[in-house]
């Protein structure tokens, strides 16, 4: 059994991620600040007697007997990261600085959760780890993907100066259940847009590409990586290869809804990658062949099921 610290722990990933690593055995810390995170994502745990919730904001220091501290916390969608965007880099920066720290006076373990948007809009296609990125500093989506960029380079700056044992996960876009619903990730705005009979709206022509990949497909890569040997750090691209256009992602949710939702286009935000895929040969071959399981239809019909209970219960 470890002591784990899960920052972030109250959001989408991060409460698929306590779960899993209670389910393991393990005792898990959950911080955040519930900026983007629900109590009600994590509800089901506080039962459990290995399970602690602690509300802090890691751009403040923080310190626990921890043995591995999976780094999560910070807003993830556009609408949210944009919102606040000192804060956004306040929270990429400051807050790996301290979980560094903190890694690095435990002599623990730290994944980072990083993105795809490191990659900007990338002018190498797919992207594979040693791509440096097309990203524009000084636009809407900066904060986020220049902080995450600065966060990366912290990482690697604490494993090489003070040997803290890093690992840095390059996440892609990721869907599934206990997204919020006013997330605004393209996934869930699509669903309950759907669900709810509203208009569905693609910024842009919906030819961009994404490649979307379910939850249970991250965590196993996210636990895997953590538990490599020392000298492997990352980045590592985790994701789902299987590329499809916004348009097509709309159409297929309207399908899979039987949903009477009309699509309206509007202006393409700015910045927005034009395409996105992710090369996971190396995930493939560092992570024990780990490869995703679930495919888009199945995946959207799991998130689809809980959107449905969700609104049938609050609605
Ligand atoms: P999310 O918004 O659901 O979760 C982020 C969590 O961090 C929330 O619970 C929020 O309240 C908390 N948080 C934000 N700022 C904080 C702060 N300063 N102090 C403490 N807690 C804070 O998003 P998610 O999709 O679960 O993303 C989790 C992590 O994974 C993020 O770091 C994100 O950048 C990364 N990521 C996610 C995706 C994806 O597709 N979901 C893709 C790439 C990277
Ligand atoms: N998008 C859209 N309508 C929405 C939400 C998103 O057309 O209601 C588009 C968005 O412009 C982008 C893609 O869907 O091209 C993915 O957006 P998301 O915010 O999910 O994540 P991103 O990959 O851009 O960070």
């Amino acid at each position: 059994m470890k002591r784990i610290l899960v920052t972030g722990g109250a959001g989408f990933i991060g409460s698929h991620l306590c779960e899993r690593l209670l389910d393991e055995g393990h005792e898990v810390l959950c911080l955040d600040n519930y900026f983007t995170g629900s109590k009600r994502n994590i509800v089901h745990l506080i039962e459990n007697p290995y399970f602690e919730l602690v509300r802090h904001d890691i751009i403040m220091p923080y310190f626990s007997e921890i043995e591995e501290i999976y780094n999560l916390a910070c807003p993830a969608s556009p609408v949210h990261y944009q919102h606040n965007p000192i804060k956004t880099v306040k929270t990429s920066v400051m807050g790996s600085i301290n979980m560094l720290g903190l890694a690095k006076r435990k002599k623990a373990r730290i994944l980072q959760a990083s993105t795809s948007e490191v990659y900007g809009d990338p002018r190498v296609h797919p992207q594979q780890e040693d791509y440096w990125g097309y990203v524009n500093p000084v636009g809407e989506r900066s904060c986020y993907d220049e902080g995450k960029r600065c966060a990366e380079t912290l990482f690697m700056d604490y494993h090489i100066q003070n040997k803290v044992r890093i690992k840095i996960v390059r996440i892609f876009n990721t869907y599934g259940p206990r997204m919020q619903p006013n997330d605004g990730r393209v996934v869930s705005n699509f669903i309950v847009n759907a669900l709810k009979g509203e208009d569905i709206t693609i910024h842009g022509d919906g030819s961009q590409t994404r490649c979307f990949q379910y939850i249970s497909d991250l965590i196993e890569a996210m636990i895997r990586t953590m538990n490599t040997s020392d000298d492997f750090t990352g980045p590592v691209n985790i994701g789902n290869p299987q590329e499809v256009s916004v348009l097509e992602l709309a159409e297929k949710i309207i399908r899979m809804t039987g949903s009477d939702s009309k699509i309206t286009f509007s202006p393409a935000r700015s910045d927005d990658p034009v395409k996105r895929r992710p090369d996971i040969s190396l995930a493939k071959q560092v992570l024990g062949n780990w490869e995703p399981f679930i495919d888009l239809d199945d995946g959207l019909e799991k998130t689809i099921r809980y959107f449905r209970k969700l609104f049938g219960k609050h609605i």
